[in-house]
């Protein structure tokens, strides 16, 4: 089966997430959030006590590796909703201590081997718009469609602070600038798959736009 991948890259709470759904719903493709894959394994590392101190212990987390499984569940109206060994994850992936961990998890090799297999997979059966940090680059470097969100570091705090005001997820601005920042220097700095623009993606600058503006860029460039 031909299927097509549209990849969506970029910084940290740049709106990724939430123009990939909607795009998605918009062209009839499969929305895979990939941050969402290592916020699960950041959360089994927390939930296990995979941590000496601040570093995490790789023996019990490789051996974990292989029976972590990401499939899809079907839901009404067409929608799909991941789910790992079968059981699907929700706010709890989207805490301050899961988002102070995983660029840490994302860090390291054999994470990224299992996931850049279980992201193919996924992708196989459906066409897909895929979000994340190594799409256009590693994942899906023949996409067909590539492109990389970026906004001002202070812009970004704002908006992911105000949504964990809306859904109650407790945490200060000045803790969401500084995990936004941190994440995005260990992102763009480690050995393995770094966050970077591939040669051939569009990049946007949503600093000064809101979504329906980068929503309808999107549309545009698809047309
Ligand atoms: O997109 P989200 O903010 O949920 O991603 C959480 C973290 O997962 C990122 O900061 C990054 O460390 C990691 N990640 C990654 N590669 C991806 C997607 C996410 O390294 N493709």
């Amino acid at each position: 089966m031909d299927t097509t991948v549209i990849a969506i890259d970029g910084f940290a709470s740049t709106g990724k997430s939430t123009l990939s759904k909607r795009l998605a719903a918009h062209i009839g493709f499969t929305y895979v959030d990939t941050g969402y894959m290592f916020r699960v394994i950041a959360l089994l590392v927390l939930e296990n006590k995979w941590l000496n101190k601040e570093e995490i212990t790789l023996a019990p987390l490789t051996a974990a590796l292989p029976e972590l499984q990401f499939s899809w569940l079907s839901q009404k109206e067409g929608q799909k909703l991941m789910a790992v060994n079968g059981k699907v994850y929700g706010e709890e992936l989207r805490t301050a201590e899961v988002s102070n961990l995983v660029s840490k998890v994302a860090a390291i090799p054999a994470v990224r081997t299992h996931l850049l297999q279980q992201q193919r997979d996924l992708s196989k059966s459906a066409s897909v718009v895929m979000d994340g940090r190594d799409i256009g680059t590693v994942v899906f470097p023949d996409a067909q469609y590539k492109f990389f969100l970026n906004a001002t570091p202070s812009i970004r705090a704002q908006r992911r602070f105000e949504e964990m005001q809306d859904k109650g997820i407790p945490g200060t601005y000045e803790e969401v600038l500084a995990n936004v920042i941190q994440r995005d220097q260990m992102d763009s700095s480690r050995a393995v798959a770094p966050l970077k623009k591939a040669e051939d993606a569009i990049e946007i600058d949503t600093s000064s736009l809101n979504v329906d503006e980068v929503f309808a860029l999107l549309c545009d460039y698809l047309a």
